[in-house]
Parts: C-alpha cells; sequence; structure tokens
C-alpha cells in the first residue's frame, strides 16, 4: 500500500501537534485552513479512501464520527461545523489516506455542493 504524508504524520515520523489522538486516530490542524477552523480526523489504519473501506472498518469509521464530535466540541464550535469527506481525486481528494475534515468558524453556505473544500 503506498504511504503517504498522513501515514508519516500519524506513525510521528513527521512533527506534528496532536489535538487529540488515541489508539485508533489523530487530529490535526489543517496546513492549509479553509475556514478559522479545520481540522483533520486521520485514522492511524491507512485506508486510501472511503470506497476502499470494508465491514472490517464499521467500528472505526463510527469512532472517526464520534472523535469528530468530541473534538468540535473541545475547539468550541460543536454547534456549528460541517464535516467533509472527499473520495477520489473527482471528489477533491489529495492525499489518498482517508480523513475527515471539520470546518467552522465561518458562514457555512447553505446547500450540499456548497462546502467550498477546493
Ligand atoms: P483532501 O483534499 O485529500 O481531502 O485533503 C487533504 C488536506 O490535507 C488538505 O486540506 C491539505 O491542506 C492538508 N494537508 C496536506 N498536507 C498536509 C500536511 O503535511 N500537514 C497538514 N497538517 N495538512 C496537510
Amino acid at each position: 500500500m503506498t504511504d503517504t504524508i498522513f501515514g508519516k504524520i500519524t506513525r510521528g515520523e513527521i512533527p506534528t501537534e496532536f489535538l487529540y489522538e488515541d489508539e485508533h486516530c489523530v487530529v490535526i490542524r489543517d496546513i492549509n485552513p479553509q475556514a478559522p477552523t479545520h481540522v483533520l480526523i486521520i485514522p492511524r489504519k491507512p485506508i486510501p479512501m472511503l470506497v476502499e473501506a470494508n465491514s472490517e472498518d464499521q467500528a472505526l469509521l463510527g469512532h472517526l464520527l464520534l472523535v469528530a464530535g468530541k473534538v468540535a466540541e473541545q475547539l468550541g464550535v460543536g454547534d456549528a461545523f460541517r464535516l467533509v469527506i472527499n473520495n477520489g481525486a473527482g471528489g477533491g481528494q489529495t492525499v489518498f489516506h482517508l480523513h475527515l475534515h471539520i470546518l467552522a468558524g465561518r458562514e457555512m453556505a447553505e446547500g450540499a455542493l456548497a462546502a467550498g473544500l477546493h
């Protein structure tokens, strides 16, 4: 499986501040924030993209959502944030190691296609 920058970050090979970490995932600030609060929830398991997850990953995927809610609350944006997963180059994915974006702190346009990521 191809390694990515997120593999190196989750393994601690590139010094990066973890806003949260546990045995399954880490949370870091996005290097190129698209909103005042923009963090990434990255599983330690290097699943390249969401469609490559399988039934074995069900608990992990649920865990990532729970962590998203918890971290959003810790960051003070628990009542107003957007959660984004880009899947595939056509979906705007640039790092092929599954991750969730939490975006908050700016007006979020309404509508499914208004995420404003990339
Ligand atoms: P994607 O487009 O794959 O959904 O999101 C990848 C995100 O990772 C982008 O928002 C990009 O700014 C962020 N990113 C890419 N490389 C790094 C890095 O080395 N460190 C951090 N903190 N974020 C990164």
